[in-house]
Parts: structure tokens; C-alpha cells; sequence
């Protein structure tokens, strides 16, 4: 059975997101660690924390997936800008010590006028300084849209800011399948052309995770605007296909689709699990 679940809200405390994805047979979810515009976090509460773990280990939904707030940009021109996202990016991977040995997905930023080279070292440069040898989180650079002047757009970047950073073993990519399909991977008519592009250029090896979005936008346009599974681009097909490919199924999916409450997340679990749900 496939790892998928969807992202939760740590609003009513960690233990309860736990058993809001139970409540609807995830087996793995996402969650930010604090307001996801990147404001002030309270403490972590550890009795809650601890509960929480037990029970994911217990039900055997490991590994669960961290995300960094999205409006951080940690390859940012004003000094500021970045140094804010290096406070917040270490201060989670400080709470991460409470959920050892998981995930810690970020946008690798927009260089906004400065240039890809130079967004790409600044980024680069980031992640060598929060690196620790003794960390048990692995972090995850997602893949982007490529939109605006996003980095992370393409496999190459993606090489590029992996090849740079030095305890390598600690990082790893997570890949939006809405995202790579607008920024310009048909993984709809030749999903193996894609992830033979994958590997080569960053290695199958370093991909710990999903992101199964549908896509409101067609392949290649630059717009990242998810869509409900099978009510996008995308498709219910191909994304059946990608979930069950041999190089992608053992991995953890995690849904980011526009859903109004758990029950539609409920549904997508078991549409891509390939079970039986209501009409469409
Ligand atoms: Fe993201
Ligand atoms: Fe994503
Ligand atoms: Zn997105």
C-alpha cells in the first residue's frame, strides 16, 4: 500500500493531527511547524510531541514531513530577507529534534534580478551553514514551478545546489508533481523519460518524497496553481501511474490539493490507492 497523506494543520496541537490522518487512512502527512507566513512559533509542547510520535510509530506512519514556511526566500538579494530565512529555517530544524529522524521540506527561493548562478549559491550557502553532522533530519529542496524567478525550476539547478553543499547525505529533493509538470516535465506521456532525466542529472537515490498535486495550468507554463487530483492537467491516469511507478511507490506522497475539509482528502487517499470512491 502506498505512504500518502495530506498537509495538516498543528492549529488544535501535533497529537491531533495524528489522529486526523488516522481518521482518514493516511499512513504518512505534512505539517508546518509554525504560522506558515514565518511568524513567531510558541514553544513546542513535548508531552504533545512525544504523543504524537508514539502513536505514528505505533500505527506505522513514518516518515512524516516538516514544511518550511512558503514565504521564505532563502536565496533573497536583501541581506535581510535572507537572514530571516536562515533564523526561521534553524529554529525548525531546532523543533525538528522533536520529531528525530524525519523530513524538512523548503522552496529554494527567487533570485528576483540577481540570477540564477547567484540564487543558486546563496541557497547553497544557506543550507551549509544549518547543516549539522549529528542531525537526524533529512532536509528536502523541493522541486519548483519555475515560476517568476524562482529557482529549483529545473533538474539542473536542483543538481546545482546539491553539488554544492557539503554534507550532501543530509539533503535530499522532494518532488511537486505540479511543479515539475509546469515547469516543463511531461510526466503525463513519458514519465520514465522524466525520471530517466531525474537520475541522471541528480539521482533517483536523492528523491525522499512527493508532493501529488493535480495542475490548473498545462505542461510547461511556468504556473504554480494546484489542482484537485484528477480535476487538473495532470489527470487521474498518469498520476495512478506515477504513484504506482517501481522508482516512486516506496516513497512518502503527500497531497497539497485544493480540499475544503478531510473527507475530500479522504477521497484522493483512496482514488490513488486505487480503491473505490464516489463519482468524481
Ligand atoms: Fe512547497
Ligand atoms: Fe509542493
Ligand atoms: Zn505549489
Amino acid at each position: 500500500m502506498i505512504r500518502i497523506g495530506c498537509h495538516l494543520s498543528p492549529s488544535k496541537g501535533f497529537m491531533r493531527m495524528g489522529q486526523d490522518a488516522l481518521s482518514i487512512s493516511a499512513n504518512t502527512f505534512q505539517f508546518f511547524l509554525r504560522n506558515p507566513r514565518g511568524s513567531k512559533a510558541k514553544d513546542l509542547d513535548k508531552g504533545d510531541t512525544a504523543a504524537l510520535m508514539a502513536l505514528l510509530r505505533e500505527k506505522d506512519m513514518l516518515p512524516i514531513v516538516a514544511h518550511a514556511p512558503y514565504t521564505l526566500n532563502p536565496c533573497a538579494a536583501e541581506a535581510r530577507v535572507q537572514e530571516f530565512a536562515a533564523m526561521v529555517m534553524e529554529d525548525d530544524l531546532e523543533r525538528m529534534k522533536a520529531f528525530g529522524g524525519n523530513l524538512y521540506n523548503f522552496h529554494p527561493g527567487s533570485h528576483v534580478g540577481q540570477g540564477v548562478e547567484a540564487g543558486i549559491g546563496k541557497t547553497a550557502a544557506l543550507l551549509n551553514a544549518l547543516l549539522q553532522p549529528d542531525m537526524t533530519t533529512t532536509i528536502l529542496i523541493e522541486t519548483m514551478a519555475g515560476q517568476g524567478s524562482e529557482i529549483g525550476g529545473t533538474f539542473e539547478q536542483m543538481r546545482e545546489i546539491m553539488r554544492r553543499i557539503d554534507l550532501s547525505d543530509k539533503v535530499g529533493v522532494c518532488l511537486d508533481t505540479c511543479h515539475v509538470f509546469a515547469a516543463g516535465y511531461d510526466i503525463v506521456h513519458d514519465l520514465d523519460g522524466v525520471l530517466e532525466t531525474f537520475d541522471k542529472q541528480i539521482g533517483l537515490d536523492r528523491l525522499k518524497a512527493l508532493h501529488v498535486n493535480d495542475s490548473l495550468f498545462p505542461l510547461g507554463t511556468h504556473k504554480d496553481r494546484h489542482a484537485p487530483i484528477g480535476k487538473g492537467c495532470i489527470g487521474l491516469d498518469a498520476l495512478l501511474a506515477l504513484v504506482n511507478h517501481p522508482a516512486l511507490t516506496k516513497l512518502p506522497m503527500i497531497l497539497e490539493t485544493p480540499q475544503d475539509d478531510l473527507s475530500g482528502y479522504a477521497r484522493e487517499i483512496r482514488l490513488l490507492r486505487g480503491e473505490a470512491v464516489d463519482n468524481l
